[in-house]
């Protein structure tokens, strides 16, 4: 590591993984740095709770692009301290009325065997499929993922050099894509569940976005980490802290102190102030412009005209007793996805038939759950808090969820719950600042991607910086691990 430069104090706000990546590398080249956050411990939504012997991730549960995690600890010359495990199968899929889940395999000839029965010559159509969206993957993943622009002329240019083959599949939603490749209403369901986490249905996601299928199925595939994902945040804090990083919790930024075209300090809740020669918010890039910065363009109103990806309503839920047969990963869905799909985004009351995600991590990490318990981590997407509001009633959801969920296992959750945890979108939005409770930021639509996204240099602050899930590239981990280092090249650019 360089020494320390005097006169290159970073100060950054917020310490989820944008924010920890950063200092990382920003120490690696001889800065000094110091974390304000909000909540009471490190990670923000790759944060963990444990409570009555149970260990919980709260947020994140696996990961695409591992080689993003490799490239981070080479850039800052550290041995990666994480132990990634790839996922195979990557998970299960149990369809209502239907007993036996489907086995997502990455090897597509196995793929095949669970699909032989509903989807004939699968694997030929299947390769085919992900031959197209890879080559999409490898045309944009350097040119229009992978960098800074400073303005929208460069986006225009950097647009020019993708192949005009792909024209087509901007035009086109992935479910037209799916169906001009698959006959299975199953397969397309299972394929089609990427565009969600990108804030939009398979209906209303461009056919580009099935470049996401290629990532999960032939490309990296998903991981996870041994000993949980908090330890992404615990080993990186500690090597900070190593770096002589000062973290100070409980600290929430709310105003701002500014001279000649710079901020000279932030300031906290209590009033305390925090100078530094450059600042990096790792907070909501459009949300903070609005809320603390004041900004016209993010104001109450723009901001709820932005396309938000869906609130997270999550169960953490400690049982007694072996759920056989339940694997680490699994999807639940329902047998009316265009329906579901169609209102989930804009719903004021609870979904009668939820779909949600579950994570048994005991499954493969016994040390999160005391003996002869499971842990479960139940995601549910939900409409975000503009459009509904009050969550009183979380109780009743959870009610639902683990009814339809013990009949589809046939192990009985709620008789056998020793602990249990619940956030719904309003306490995701007050535990980290996430616009109206919305789990994963700003949506990827067309009109919010690259440099239609907010920037992550500020338009008037010269020395405010921004990295995390609503800035470049965009919002999953290996994708904000990538703003760590888009950022990085920012600062040093105009710093050096
Ligand atoms: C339930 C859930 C499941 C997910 N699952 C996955 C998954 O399986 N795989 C995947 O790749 N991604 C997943 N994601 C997305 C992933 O968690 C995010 O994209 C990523 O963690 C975002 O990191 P970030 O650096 O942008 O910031 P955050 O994690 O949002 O961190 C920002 C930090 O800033 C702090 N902060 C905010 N405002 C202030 C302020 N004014 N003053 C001080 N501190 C402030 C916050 O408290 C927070 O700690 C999931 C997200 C959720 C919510």
């Amino acid at each position: 590591m360089n020494t320390i430069k005097v006169g290159n104090k970073v100060l950054i706000i917020g310490s989820g993984l944008g924010g920890l990546s950063t200092a990382l590398r920003l120490t690696t080249h001889g800065y000094e740095v110091e974390i304000i956050e909000k909540y009471h411990q490190a990670g923000g939504r790759l944060n963990q709770l444990k409570k009555d012997g149970f260990i919980f991730d709260i947020g994140p549960s696996f990961f695409s692009m591992s080689y993003e995690f490799t490239e981070l600890f080479d850039y800052c010359k550290i041995k990666n301290p994480l132990h990634m495990n790839e996922l195979n199968p990557i998970y299960s899929v149990y369809f209502s009325g239907k007993k036996e889940p489907y086995q997502i395999h990455k090897e597509l000839h196995k793929l095949a065997q669970e699909f032989a029965a509903i989807e004939p010559d699968f694997e030929a159509k299947a390769k085919r499929y992900l031959e197209k969206a890879g080559s999409i993957f490898h045309d944009t993943e350097n040119v229009i993922i992978k960098r800074n622009y400073d303005n929208l002329l460069q986006y225009a240019m950097a647009l020019m050099t993708v192949p005009l083959k792909h024209g087509p599949m901007l035009f086109r939603s992935m479910w037209t894509e799916l169906e001009r490749n698959f006959d299975s209403e199953d397969v397309k369901v299972i394929f089609s569940l990427v565009a969600f986490f990108l804030g939009s249905t398979p209906f209303d996601t461009p056919a580009v976005y099935s470049l996401l299928n290629y990532t999960e199925l032939k490309h990296d595939g998903y991981w996870n980490i041994q000993g949980g994902m908090y330890k992404i945040v615990e080993e990186i804090q500690k090597l900070l802290i190593e770096r002589g990083v000062k973290f100070h919790f409980n600290t929430e930024i709310t105003q701002i102190e500014q001279k000649a075209g710079k901020i000279s300090a932030f300031i906290d809740a209590s009033g305390k102030k925090w100078s530094a020669d450059i600042f990096v918010c790792n907070s909501d890039a459009a949300a903070f412009r609005g809320k603390v910065l004041g900004r016209k363009a993010f104001s109450e109103e723009k901001l709820a005209k932005k396309h938000w990806t869906l609130a997270p309503f999550t169960i953490y839920l400690g049982v007694k007793g072996k759920i056989k047969d339940l694997h680490h990963h699994n999807y639940f869905l329902g047998s009316n996805f265009k329906q579901y799909a169609d209102n989930i985004f804009k719903l004021s009351v609870n979904p009668e038939k939820p779909y949600y995600y579950v994570n048994a991590s005991s499954k493969s990490n016994p040390d999160c759950a005391p003996e002869g318990c499971e842990n479960l981590f139940i995601l549910c997407p939900v409409p975000d808090r503009r459009f509904k509001k009050e969550w009183d009633d979380r109780e009743q959801l959870a009610d639902t969820i683990l009814k339809d969920m013990s009949e589809r296992i046939g192990f009985d959750l709620i008789e056998n719950r020793i602990s249990q945890t619940i956030y719904a979108p309003d306490d995701w939005e007050s535990m980290f600042n996430l616009y109206q409770g919305s789990g994963l930021g700003l949506a990827h639509g067309l009109d919010q991607v690259a440099a239609l996204r907010p920037k992550n240099k500020d338009e008037e602050f010269d020395n405010l910086y921004y990295v995390g899930a609503s800035t470049i590239p965009g919002t999953g981990l290996p994708i904000v691990v990538i703003g760590s280092k888009l950022v990085t090249e920012r600062i040093l650019k105009d710093n050096e």
